[in-house]
């Protein structure tokens, strides 16, 4: 990293907009570069998550004003803050890159918020950095505003992810099949770093950082384990542990990630970097989204494989950490990966029986059958997966109907599940088990069709309106308005023909 000058490193007197306390780079020397964020001709507020700048313990109104503008924008860098470019590496698509890095992002520093968690304040599309290669380090509106909306979507379906405080427009033009607007996002997590950031010190044989960076990520998420007798184990465990977590709610929503690279893949099992990723309307477990994956490596049913594969990867990373004896580490390290599988099955049946409004515990095998046989079901019916859940709920209610709508006039096997279904619910008291079950199962997803409708309206003519009523229904995705009803409804057969999404972002 020595190879890059450093950046400028200015700081300008403003409202105190951040109490920055930034730990990745007081501790993570030679980690990063300083660097400053490109300065933009007419930053435009498009939109301010304030409930999100209060959970930071941040001034809404001061974001929203002039100074907070010039801060969201780049154009100025606030006091206390140190940009830094992250280096990272990263499997893509299978291939090893042994350097990424930040090329359009720049981490602004770290806050506590209101609950007392650290949380990175960060920049997308803020402009080349050392680690830009070919790349203009910019972002265009479509691609930010598509991850306002479904990084804020998943946060309201109560799944770990990274969160969006800020979109700014810029005023100029990027440049990609054509020139778009440009935008920049300020992007809030736990922290980024990622299976790729042990990577990148792994290939370097720099066990001296790769402890360091260990040992930042065990201060900052996993905290009880500092006095672990095998911490770095422990913390691949911790890990692979969230992954299993994280793994199951995408799975039980149909979320499909799109690009789940191991720089895609954060240590702290928030959901980051939103690219080609979308929501899944008629189940098929090979449903493949990103225009870039001909292949179909990240479709829907492969997500936990690839999970499993990314944290072999960082188990790779951490082996000299983990016994100074390669093949007892490699051993160790294996054994706490190929538990992977049944703690992903453990989270996954339990997000399962909350959606089919079964007990928490019971039969495993026979509940996880009632589950596959429902997504069976489904599929052979090309069932839309968050309706054919939600309206499970209504069947209880003494109202079969909108589900036997989904499945069509010969649904075949439905009666009979059903039955099983109910068989299996005894004299539990229905009308509570409905309300339990459509607390868990949406009935607002961000829509494909709807999302490049919102998308399209501010690109083409600057027009936010789509994009703020879909944000409004996404976020409070469990009631069920009449007036939103719209919104319910999956794409019809034009619009989800070929559905793909880019990475052009
Ligand atoms: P992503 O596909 O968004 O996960 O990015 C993979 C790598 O490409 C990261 O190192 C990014 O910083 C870099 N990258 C993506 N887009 C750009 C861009 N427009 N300019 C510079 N670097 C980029
Ligand atoms: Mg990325």
């Amino acid at each position: 990293l020595n190879r890059f000058p450093p950046g400028e490193s200015v700081s300008v007197s403003t409202p105190p907009v951040f109490q920055f306390d930034n730990s990745y780079a007081r501790t993570m020397e030679g980690m990063a570069v300083a660097w400053r964020p490109a300065q933009v001709p007419a930053p435009r507020l498009l939109r301010l998550n304030r409930a999100l700048a209060e959970e930071l313990g941040l001034d809404p109104d001061a974001l929203a004003s002039e100074a907070g503008l010039a801060v969201l924008s780049g154009n100025v860098v606030p006091e206390g803050a140190q940009p830094i470019a992250q280096a990272y590496a990263g499997h893509q698509f299978g291939g090893f890159s042994p350097q990424l890095g930040d090329g359009r992002a720049l981490l602004l520093g770290e806050v506590i918020d209101t609950l007392g968690q650290r949380r990175d304040i960060a920049f997308k599309g803020s402009g080349r950095t050392p680690f830009s290669r070919g790349g203009d380090g910019k972002a265009a509106v479509g691609p930010v505003l598509r991850e306002y909306l479904i990084s804020e979507a998943m946060h309201a379906l109560g799944i770990p992810t990274t969160r969006t405080l800020a979109a700014v427009a810029t005023g100029e033009a990027v440049y990609r099949e054509r020139p778009l607007p440009g935008a920049l996002l300020t992007r809030v997590a736990a922290s980024h770093i990622r299976v790729g950031t042990f990577q990148f010190f792994a290939a370097r044989q720099d066990t001296e950082r790769l402890t360091r960076l260990a040992d930042h990520v065990i201060a900052r998420h996993d905290p009880s384990l500092a006095d672990h007798e095998d911490r770095y184990l422990a913390l691949l465990r911790a890990v692979c542990e969230r992954q299993a977590v994280l793994l199951a709610r995408w799975m039980g929503v149909g979320f499909i990630h799109g690009v789940m690279n191991t720089d895609n893949m954060t240590v702290s099992g928030e959901t980051i970097d939103y690219g080609p990723c979308a929501f899944m309307e008629a189940f098929d477990p090979d449903t493949v989204f990103s225009s870039i994956d001909t292949r179909g490596r990240y479709a829907y049913g492969k997500q936990p494989s690839i999970a499993q594969w990314n944290l072999t990867r960082l188990a790779e990373a951490l082996l000299p950490l983990i016994d100074t004896d390669e093949d007892r580490a490699a051993e160790r390290a294996m054994a706490v990966l190929q538990a992977f599988p049944d703690r992903f099955s453990h989270h996954w049946l339990a997000g399962m029986r909350g959606k089919l409004g079964l007990p928490a515990t019971g039969d495993d095998e026979a509940d996880r059958d009632l589950a596959n046989d429902f997504l069976a079901l489904m599929q052979r019916h090309a069932v839309d997966f968050t309706l054919g859940f939600r309206r499970l709920s209504s069947v209880l209610r003494g109202q079969p109907e909108p589900l036997q709508a989904l499945f069509g006039a010969e649904a075949d096997g439905l009666a009979d599940w059903l039955a099983r279904w109910q068989a299996r619910l005894g004299a539990a008291p229905l009308a509570e088990v409905a309300r339990g079950m459509d607390s868990v199962n949406p009935i607002y997803i961000p829509r494909n069709h709807l999302v490049e409708h919102a998308l399209e309206a501010a690109t083409e003519s600057d027009n936010l309106a789509p994009f703020e009523a879909l944000l409004g229904v996404i976020t409070r995705p469990y009631d069920e308005r009449a007036n939103d009803a719209l919104f319910a409804q999956p794409a019809s057969a034009e619009e989800s023909a070929g559905y793909r999404t880019f990475c052009g972002t």
